[in-house]
């Protein structure tokens, strides 16, 4: 199938590492020029030359610092990206997730931190892409949340309460975009094998005094399909909701989860 994604412009955020990444290098092997962001210029720059070295020739990639944490970054980062380009035809949204712990671990500061980067970063950067967004001939946001959005994960308190709020966001942002064909979905990733993964499972390791192959097993083994997804397989799913290809497919919260969540609804 041919998505359509030949010549659009794609900016995705928080993509210099993991999924971001993943879901960048499938555009750019579908056509698309992509503009990427992240905070470090240096796994930045590192980013876009493996991401160079897989663009075709009539295909760009722009790499932008920026800390999505800071609305006035975020402005710069929509700016540069339309001044390349010309416009921009899709938005992804992402950011690392907020930091671990419980009700009780968890302090005032550590709350508005979480907010601004899970919540607030999605708000501005829906805000200062829509007026570009609103020009394309076929514009989508996705927004990247979790599967914890329908089953909380125990010890992730900040992610469990604020990605439900990211997808209230992409919700309420389809049924008032639908008018204007601008289509907003979500893919709630389940246990995907990137890089901060494997932190997470060296960190619980630590903490439960065992290894990270035995934390790794303790997860796989409560997936359905019995293993963890590959960024690609993420990342397959997202090209496929923000081409032309989706074109009637707006307010989906897509689960790409080897079957984590049982639950009917
Ligand atoms: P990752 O840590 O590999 O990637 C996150 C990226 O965000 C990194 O490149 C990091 O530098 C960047 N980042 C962090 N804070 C930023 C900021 N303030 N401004 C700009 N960039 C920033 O993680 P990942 O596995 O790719 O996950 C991406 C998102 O999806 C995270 O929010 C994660 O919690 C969520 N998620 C991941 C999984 C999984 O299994 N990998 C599952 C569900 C949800």
């Amino acid at each position: 199938m041919n998505l359509g994604l030949d010549g659009k412009v794609a900016l995705v955020v928080a993509a210099s590492t993991g999924l971001g990444f993943a879901a960048a290098r499938q555009l750019l092997c579908e056509g698309a020029n992509v503009v990427i962001c992240g905070r470090s210029e240096e796994t930045l720059a590192a980013a876009a030359d493996e991401l160079k070295a897989v663009a075709g020739e009539e295909t760009a990639v722009l790499a932008i610092p920026c800390d999505v944490t800071d609305s006035a970054q975020i402005e710069s980062l929509i700016a540069e990206t339309v001044s390349a380009f010309g416009g921009l035809d899709i938005l992804i949204t992402n950011a690392g997730g907020p930091p671990g712990g419980t009700f009780d671990t968890t302090d005032l500061s550590a709350w508005h931190k979480a907010i601004d980067l899970t919540l607030m970063s999605v708000v501005h950067l829906v805000q200062a892409a829509l007026p570009h967004l609103r020009r394309s001939d076929a514009p989508a946001i996705l927004t990247i949340t979790s599967y914890s959005v329908k089953q909380p994960i125990p010890g992730l308190l900040l992610s469990n309460v604020l990605r439900p709020g990211v997808v209230g966001l992409t919700k309420t942002l389809a049924l008032e975009l639908a008018p204007e064909n601008i289509r907003v979905n979500s893919i709630l990733p389940g246990w995907t094998a990137t890089e901060r993964v494997t932190h997470i499972f060296e960190y619980r390791a630590e903490t439960n005094g065992t290894t990270a192959e035995a934390e790794r097993a303790k997860v796989t083994d409560a997936i359905p399909m019995g293993r963890m997804a590959r960024p690609e397989e993420f990342a397959n799913v997202a090209a496929f909701l923000v081409s032309p290809a989706a074109s009637y497919v707006t307010g989906v919260m897509m689960q790409v989860d080897g079957g984590v969540v049982a639950g009917l609804l």
